[in-house]
């Protein structure tokens, strides 16, 4: 996507397209690749580009991104640890135990017979796999 315009893209998703979402959304978009982030990576690649963001405001802009449908919200390792992926469809992951890591496991590659039946009055919304790596 060399004419990626960061505006336009935040628009369509009904954002405000301050700059420091501009700015984020340049970093996760601009080049049409997935990729899986978390929160403080982002900080960190924001304020390399001479444009330090709070991180209150990275966490905000992610979850905005994330209600809009542009991002996907993955449990990572640890207690809170958020994990977000442009590749929105559902897939499953790998997930290395000691980096954090996470890799989209290809499509059709893992099946799964049965689900549980959901609890009384619940239907399934969805699921995905964490295969974790050591
Ligand atoms: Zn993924």
């Amino acid at each position: 996507m060399p004419n990626f315009n960061a505006t336009s893209f935040l628009e369509k998703l009904g954002l405000r397209a301050t700059r420091p979402r501009q700015a984020i959304a340049r970093i996760l978009f601009a080049d049409g690749h997935n990729r899986h982030v978390t929160a403080e990576w982002l900080a960190e690649e924001v304020s390399q580009q001479g444009e330090p963001v709070a991180l209150a405001t990275i966490y905000n802009t992610l979850h905005s991104l994330a209600d809009a449908g542009a991002l996907r919200m993955v449990r990572g390792t640890g207690q809170d640890n958020i994990v977000f992926d442009t590749y929105t469809q559902p897939h499953h992951h790998f997930l290395d135990e000691k980096t954090g890591e996470l890799t989209d496991i290809p499509d059709g590659a893992l099946s799964i017979d049965a689900l549980p039946a959901a609890p009384e009055g619940r239907t399934i919304a969805g699921y995905d796999i964490v295969i974790r790596l050591r």
